[in-house]
């Protein structure tokens, strides 16, 4: 494929990377809305089938406007390949099982998403213990790795702690080990950090939330790196080794990912992909709003606690400042006092949409107590970050002073 300078900035690289080679002169790529695909002849259809050829057979396994999608947040990434999927759950599902057996165990943050806290709870019944680190730093996963820890997983940028990750002292303590590093980087995107090149093993996102951008489809998306050597670690990947840097992908493919079904509607995709030419735009944009609305809110009240890496005084600033590229994510975190108050700013907010979800273009304020993290236990909410009395702002791309000025409204009514 004929592929842009790879050095061309990020919107070039959305909009150019992946050339336009489709039927007809068009200008994306067709939704193919088809189950499974016909072929000539019996022979071509088993020689896909045994990996002789490659080519389309059926949905579930790959598709072309999946996989137009794939090859996007492959280049963005900076990795060798990836797989898309039904959500983001399932591209964690996929990324971790494809690796692990009963037995083993996950080291991970503590400010994880409240989903992958659940999910990792489930993987219990399979023998997959998951261990916390309690501070974001790379001696706590130091000392949390044993024997049997065979994955370390962390988020760019814990949602909705904000706790950073500084993924490349993180790999250099998994490599240490022999140990790969998955990292979700949902919060962050590419455009703010590529943690393949930081030395992350695997990316995973929630495609759901930025990379879709306009919250019109559920999705997830793992992107595989070219260093790891999987087939030397995994007993499970040995039999993929003659696929060198890709056994990680190939069995993936072949195994775990078609038997358990959790692909990507095509429509989906091509949702995607629409939505990815204005990451860069719509992140810029997020990002410098959010920073705005974070210093606002920093002296809207003098009992607020507002939590944003972009803040000086954060205990991430530094760590964000290097890593993040000077930009430092679009989740602005405020405590206001009580929960009566945090339901009542909510309450008076105009412009906000109540709900849970983040990186949407329009700005979300959820009460994560009382939501996503109504089923951890207190102690497992304060590790995650959650409050009583905590709001989670999603800042969406509106006019910064309309931000400004509906907050001061809300919080000006609001009950104390
Ligand atoms: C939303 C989210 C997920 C889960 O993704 P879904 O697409 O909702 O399944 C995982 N990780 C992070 C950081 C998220 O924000």
């Amino acid at each position: 494929m004929d592929m842009v300078d790879p050095d061309c900035g990020f919107n070039t690289l959305l909009l150019h990377g992946v050339k336009a080679e489709y039927p007809h002169g068009a200008t994306h790529v067709p939704i193919y809305q088809s189950s499974a695909f016909r072929h000539e002849n019996a022979e071509d259809l088993e020689k896909i089938f045994t990996n002789k050829s490659v080519g389309y057979s059926y949905t579930r396994i790959n598709n072309p406007t999946i996989e137009d999608f794939e090859k996007r947040m492959t280049l963005l990434e900076g990795g060798i390949g990836g797989v898309a999927c039904s959500s983001g759950m399932s591209a964690i599902f996929n990324a971790l099982m494809n690796i692990l057996q009963s037995g083993d165990e996950v080291v991970a943050s503590a400010g994880l998403y409240g989903g992958t806290v659940e999910l990792f709870e489930e993987l219990n019944a399979f023998g997959i213990t998951t261990r916390y680190v309690e501070r974001n730093e790379p001696d706590a996963y130091e000392a949390l790795i044993n024997d049997k820890t065979r994955v370390v997983f962390a988020e760019t940028m814990g949602n909705p702690k904000l706790d950073v990750t500084d993924i490349e002292a993180v790999a250099k303590v998994a490599h240490s080990h022999e140990l790969p590093l998955i990292i979700d980087n949902t919060t962050a995107t590419p455009m703010l950090v590529k943690p393949l090149s930081l030395g992350a093993d695997v990316v995973v996102h929630s495609s759901s939330k930025y990379i879709n951008g306009n919250s019109d489809a559920i999705s997830g998306v793992l992107i595989c790196g070219a260093k790891y050597k999987w087939a030397e670690h995994f007993d499970g990947l040995k039999p993929y080794k003659r696929f060198g840097p890709f056994a990680y992908l190939a069995k993936l493919r072949n195994g775990l990912f078609r038997n358990t079904g959790g692909c990507l509607s095509p429509q989906n995709a091509f949702l995607n992909i629409l939505g990815l030419e204005t990451l860069g735009l719509r992140v810029e944009r997020q990002c410098s709003n959010a920073l705005a609305l974070a210093k606002y809110l920093d002296e809207a009240d003098e009992s607020f606690d507002v939590n944003y890496p972009g803040l000086d005084g954060n205990a991430y600033h530094e760590l964000a400042k290097r890593q993040l590229g000077g930009r430092y994510g679009a989740i602005v975190t405020v405590r206001v006092g009580s929960k009566e108050r945090a339901f009542s700013i909510m309450n008076n907010l105009k412009l906000p949409y109540i709900l849970s979800n983040i990186g949407d273009t329009k700005t979300l304020v959820l009460h994560p107590a009382s939501t996503i993290a109504v089923h951890l236990s207190k102690e497992e909410q304060i590790q995650s970050g959650v409050y009583d009395d905590l709001i989670r702002i999603s800042v969406g791309i509106e006019d910064i002073e309309d931000l400004k000025k509906d907050f001061e409204q809300a919080i000006a009514g609001s009950l104390i």
